[in-house]
């Protein structure tokens, strides 16, 4: 624990700076930033208001008319020039990512490795001109362009990966972008913007950190042509009904309420690793982890008992321990949630396995918690909990699981655990959801695409498909 106290009585951090136009501002108001180890302001990062959020519109804009006419061969080298430098600054990104968000510095390493594996994989794919037809009479072609000023507003949980994403694809199908993190976690951004403007032409990229107001302008504003929103399905559907204002191409990744379906053939002991972290990674605050596991009743017991074990021995603890492998909750309003779902499950007469206690002392931990017995109309198993508490539920017939899995307004993920394959993939086929996994979950690569069904979002990232969300598709046809 002693590096609990690292941050207090230490003076707050400032070296953070604004990006507009290539240059490195501050901005017109302050944020405080929380390490949640420790629960105390540890930096300060500028806040943009709508001046300098105009400032950043109109230096993309102007960017913009001349980076669309580079080609992608010119933009991928940039793009692989940005990663490379990100994996030379690999430690010291890590280290405060770990800081600002909580997550064990062997994840945020991760993070980060995983962010330049995929901006380099997503400027392989090619965004072929498309010949619809060609005969004695025509020549039509369907093309692809920019859309031009790209507003990227990413959550707290991952806000290196999530900026990444969305960051590469706009850039490499030339559009400009200006980028703005969660107030909770805006340190490791600005970072990202420091060395953006070390690689790319001025006003190609933009970063502003700010509050939720600051999301909202950037939703509303005119000179802004996409948005690409990650966050909660609340948020996500006031940025759909903002950009319809303008008529703004929206690419929308939501929350999820992810089903993991454990079938009969399964050894528990064999798979109990894989679902524990899948569930309790990053202290829960996943957006595709697993957050209700129905398992058979053949095998419940046997699985109830090997989660169990998994969650005793994982360590719990500051991410900058080395040891640690679960952080903290990120942020106050999530642990006060997210033990608010501990009493009720409680109350409810629900049956907590492990976990459930708070234990005390400066900053934001919950240990793992298993919880068993549980209404499906509860709170715990309706709502995104988005923490380290996950009901198990019993299942005979597996049909009735799939009903009960599907029976949700969110669709972001789900997987299937079977010995099987063949009948693993026909139940992850009905599942209805963006992505369905066998045997595995949480897994995403530069060129699959990943977004979700129902409320989980709308539009994908990644692969061609996600690209294509970044382009206006322009048909060119030729009478002959
Ligand atoms: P959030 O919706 O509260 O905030 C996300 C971002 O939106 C922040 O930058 C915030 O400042 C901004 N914002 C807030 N109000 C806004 C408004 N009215 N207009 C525009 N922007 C606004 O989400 P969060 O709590 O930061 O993140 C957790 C949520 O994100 C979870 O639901 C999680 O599942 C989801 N998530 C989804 C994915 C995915 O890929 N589908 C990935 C990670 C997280």
């Amino acid at each position: 624990m002693a590096e609990r106290a690292q941050d207090v009585g230490t003076e707050p951090r400032t070296d953070f700076s604004l990006l507009i136009g290539g240059k490195l501002v501050g901005g017109s108001g302050r944020l405080d930033v929380i390490n949640p180890a420790t629960g105390t302001v540890f930096a300060h990062a500028p806040a943009a208001g709508r001046a300098e959020l105009d400032e950043a519109v109109a230096a993309a804009r102007e960017a913009f008319t001349s980076w669309r006419g580079t080609s992608y061969s010119q933009r991928a080298e940039l793009v692989r020039a940005f990663s490379q430098k990100l994996r030379e600054r690999q430690s010291e990104l890590a280290e405060l990512l770990t800081r600002e968000q909580g997550k064990p510095l062997s994840q945020s390493v991760a993070e980060i490795d995983r962010g330049a594996a995929q901006s380099d994989g997503m400027v392989t794919i090619e965004i072929p001109v498309e010949v619809l037809i060609d005969d004695a009479e025509r020549h039509i072609e369907l093309k692809y362009r920019p859309l031009g000023v790209v507003g990227i507003i990413t959550p707290w949980n991952a806000p290196v990966n999530l900026a990444l994403g969305p960051l590469v694809s706009a850039l490499y199908t030339g559009n400009t972008v200006v980028l703005k993190p969660s107030p909770y976690t805006p340190l490791t951004t600005l970072k990202l913007g420091e060395i953006a403007r070390e690689v790319f032409p001025a006003g190609v990229v933009n970063v502003l950190a700010g509050g939720d107001e600051l999301g909202a302008w950037i939703t509303e504003h005119p000179g802004i042509d996409k948005i690409s929103f990650t966050g909660s399905v609340a948020t996500g559907k006031k940025v759909a009904a903002a950009a319809a204002g303008t008529l703004k191409r929206v690419t929308l990744e939501l929350g999820g309420n992810d089903p993991a379906i454990i079938l009969d053939d399964v050894d528990p002991k064999a798979i109990a690793k894989k679902v524990f972290f899948a569930s309790f990674v990053n202290s829960g605050q996943v957006c595709m982890a697993i957050k209700r596991i129905y398992a058979h009743e053949k095998i419940y017991d046997g699985l109830c008992s090997a989660l169990v074990d998994e969650a005793r021995n994982a360590k719990v603890g500051n991410g900058l321990d080395p040891d640690t492998q679960l952080g903290p909750l990120q942020n106050k309003m999530q642990y006060d949630k997210v033990r608010e779902i501990i009493e009720e499950t409680k109350r409810s007469g629900a049956r907590i396995l492990c976990g459930g206690e708070i234990p005390e002392g400066p900053g934001y931990f919950i240990p793992p918690t298993l919880v068993t017995d549980i209404d499906e109309q509860s709170r715990l198993v309706q709502e995104e909990q988005f923490g380290p508490i996950v009901p198990i539920l019993k299942f005979s017939d597996v049909e009735d699981a799939i009903r009960r899995a599907n029976d949700t307004r969110y669709g972001l993920s789900g997987s299937v655990w079977t010995n099987d394959l063949e009948r693993g993939k026909a139940i992850a086929e009905r599942l209805e959801v963006g992505t369905a996994w066998v045997n595995q979950h949480r897994a995403t690569s530069a060129f699959v695409p990943f977004g979700g069904a129902k409320e989980s979002g709308l539009g994908r990232q990644y692969s061609i498909v996600g690209l294509k969300g970044y382009m206006e598709p322009e048909v060119i046809s030729v009478a002959k």
